[in-house]
This record gives structure tokens, C-alpha cells and sequence, in this order.
């Protein structure tokens, strides 16, 4: 499909190229055999003028049945077709030339057109492969209930429980998916957003104590210096909440996670570490890629992402200018540094 909208577009381009240097190429022969038929003109009635002043050429043998002309037309023709030639091979060498070009300049202008459907096609075929699963497991257990005669309450009340939770993941799928599209739809921000740090920090860790809790994990919170950054506070606290909700779920139960700020030049950096099973060197340039989840976290019985949350907050921190770092040493812990523009 790229090839065939590419050899189109050069189609195109050559198409407006030739059209402009042929007119171009018809507008000069028209003009310059004008012009060299207005000089032989004014050449020839100066020659006879000449003539006629020192009577070298007989006017009867000008006008009569044998005359011969001043200036040979034929040598005119000559040139005209000669023009002619010379515009054809320059119109040829442009085709070629434009044609070259215009290959190379369609495959150009539609290179980033083929990245965004190719980025697409990949989200379209990662988010239904991970819908594929919930959606499975949810029509088996109905489907083996449903032929069950003897379902007890106890069994169907399991597999209420079952189907339940499967249908929480495809919610909370969902709702990462209509975030990331979200996002991508709207890629400019609004340049009077801003967020104070204290309460955004303390809101996020509100909302993920009950988890650091039933794991009895501690939540440090490093005195700070209050700071306003450039991002809404909402945006700010759900960044925060994604990344303590990793912190938690990576950790093993009694260690501490810890939430340090520090402010550089225009910059706020929020940095969070946790003492879990860190990120192998080779995962961590893909962490932040949507879908992508470390093969352990994948096929863990605490799973219930999708690879999503960072892929949503690392988009979330760019739209605003900032970015999220990382460094992780695995069996010792991960710290993820959030840093945003001060406002
Ligand atoms: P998920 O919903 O699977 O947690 P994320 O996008 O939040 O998806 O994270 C992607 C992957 O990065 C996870 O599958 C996990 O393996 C790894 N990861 C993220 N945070 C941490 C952390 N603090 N410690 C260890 N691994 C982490």
C-alpha cells in the first residue's frame, strides 16, 4: 500500500513538474522565434535599404520569378527545429532528473503517514490480543456453567466471582486504552497548567497506602521544598499513583519505598525507589513501551496490567515537557525519576 500511494505521489509531483517546464519550454520557443522572425525582418528591409542606396541588387531581380531571398529560410527552420531538439532533450533530462526526485521526496512526505499506520496496526493488534484473553476465559467458564446441570449456588457463585474478575481486567484495559488514544489525539497541552507538588504527592500515596499496607510496606516521604510544575494536578497524581502502584506490586512485603524531591535550575525531579526485584538490564529500554511487561511480572499470579501504566505516564510526562528515568539493579530495587518543568 506504501509503495503503490508512494509511486502515485511521484506520479503527481511529475505530473505539476512537466506541465510548468513544458508551458515554460512552449513560452520560450514562442518568444524567441517571434523575436528572431522580428530580427530577420528588420536585418532584411535594412539589407535591401543598403542594396537599394548603392543599387547592388536589382529590384527586378528581388521581385521577379528567379528572385533570391535576402536571408535563406531554411537556415530559420533550421534553427527553430534545432530549438525544438534542445528543448525536447532538456524536457527529457527534467523528466528523468524530477522523476528521481519526486520518488524520493513521496517517499519522504508519506515516511512519517506509514510510521503512524504501522503504530496503529500494532496497537489494534496488541490491544485484541490482550482483550483476547479475558474475553476467552470469560465465555469458557459461562460457557462450562451453562452446560453444568447440577451447577450448587457455591459453584456458580465461583464462577460469578471468576467472570467478575475478568471483566474488572478488561475494564481497567479499556480505560488504559481510551487514555493512551487519548493522549494521541490530543497532543498539545494547555500552557497555564500547573500543580503544586505537596498535595498531589500526598494524594497519590493516599491512594495507594492500603496496598503498601496489606504488604507492610512503608511509604517515606523526604521533606521537600513546596514547587509549582507545569502539569495538572490530576495528570501529576495519577503519574505518581502508577508509579508507587509499581513500587508496591515489584516489592516483596516488609521493605520500604521511598519518595524524594529535589529541584534543579527550571526542573523538579520527583524520585521514587523501592527496594523490589528490579529490572533486568535488558528490559529496561523497553519498560516504557506500550504492552510490555518483563516475562516474570507477566506470568505472575499478582498480574493485573497490561504493560500500560508507564507507557501512559511516560506519554503524560512528554506532552508537559518532562520525562520519566530510570535505573534499577535487579534484587536490590528500581528507582523511576520523575522530571517536570517548574511553572
Ligand atoms: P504493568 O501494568 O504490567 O505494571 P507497567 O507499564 O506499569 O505495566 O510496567 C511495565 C513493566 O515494567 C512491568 O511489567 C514490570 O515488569 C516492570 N516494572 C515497572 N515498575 C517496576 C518496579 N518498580 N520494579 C520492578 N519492575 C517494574
Amino acid at each position: 500500500m506504501f509503495h503503490s500511494a508512494r509511486l502515485k505521489l511521484t506520479g503527481w509531483y511529475l505530473l505539476i513538474i512537466m506541465v510548468i517546464s513544458l508551458s515554460f519550454s512552449a513560452v520560450i520557443y514562442r518568444m524567441l522565434t517571434v523575436e528572431v522572425d522580428r530580427l530577420l525582418l528588420r536585418q532584411n528591409i535594412r539589407l535591401q535599404q543598403q542594396f537599394d542606396a548603392r543599387d547592388l541588387y536589382p529590384s527586378e531581380l528581388r521581385n521577379g520569378p528567379f528572385a533570391l531571398p535576402l536571408i535563406d529560410p531554411e537556415l530559420v527552420e533550421e534553427m527553430k527545429a534545432r530549438l525544438i531538439g534542445n528543448l525536447a532533450i532538456i524536457n527529457g533530462l527534467i523528466l528523468f532528473g524530477a522523476g528521481g526526485l519526486s520518488f524520493v521526496l513521496a517517499g519522504k512526505a508519506l515516511r512519517p503517514i506509514k510510521v503512524m499506520i504501522d503504530e496503529q496496526n500494532r496497537f489494534i493488534a496488541d490491544a485484541s490480543h490482550e482483550l483476547r484473553t479475558p474475553i476467552t476465559a470469560l465465555k469458557t467458564t459461562l460457557e462450562v456453567s451453562l452446560r453444568d446441570d447440577y451447577l450448587s449456588l457455591t459453584e456458580a457463585r465461583e464462577t460469578l466471582k471468576a467472570n467478575l474478575a475478568d471483566v474488572n481486567r478488561l475494564h481497567s484495559l479499556s480505560n488504559g486504552l481510551l487514555e493512551l488514544a487519548q493522549y494521541q489525539r490530543r497532543p498539545q497541552r494547555n500552557q497555564q497548567e500547573s500543580a503544586a507538588l505537596t498535595p498531589a504527592i500526598k494524594a497519590a500515596i493516599k491512594v495507594v497506602l492500603p496496598l503498601a499496607h496489606a504488604k507492610k510496606i512503608t511509604i517515606n516521604l523526604n521533606p521537600f521544598d513546596d514547587a509549582n510544575v507545569a502539569i495538572t494536578t490530576k495528570q501529576l497524581t495519577d503519574i505518581l499513583i502508577s508509579l508507587l502502584d509499581n513500587a508496591i506490586k515489584y516489592s516483596l512485603p516488609k521493605t520500604a519505598i521511598t519518595v524524594q524531591t529535589s529541584q534543579k535550575d527550571s526542573h523538579v525531579h520527583i524520585k521514587i525507589t523501592d527496594q523490589g526485584i528490579g529490572i533486568a538490564a535488558t528490559d529496561l529500554p523497553h519498560i516504557f513501551d506500550r504492552f510490555y511487561q518483563v516475562e516474570s511480572s507477566r506470568s505472575s499470579e499478582e498480574r493485573n496490567g497490561y504493560g500500560l501504566g508507564l507507557a501512559i505516564a511516560k506519554q503524560t510526562a512528554e506532552q508537559h515537557q518532562g520525562s520519566i528515568t530510570v535505573t534499577s539493579t535487579v534484587g536490590h530495587g528500581t528507582s523511576f525519576t520523575l522530571n517536570l518543568r517548574k511553572f
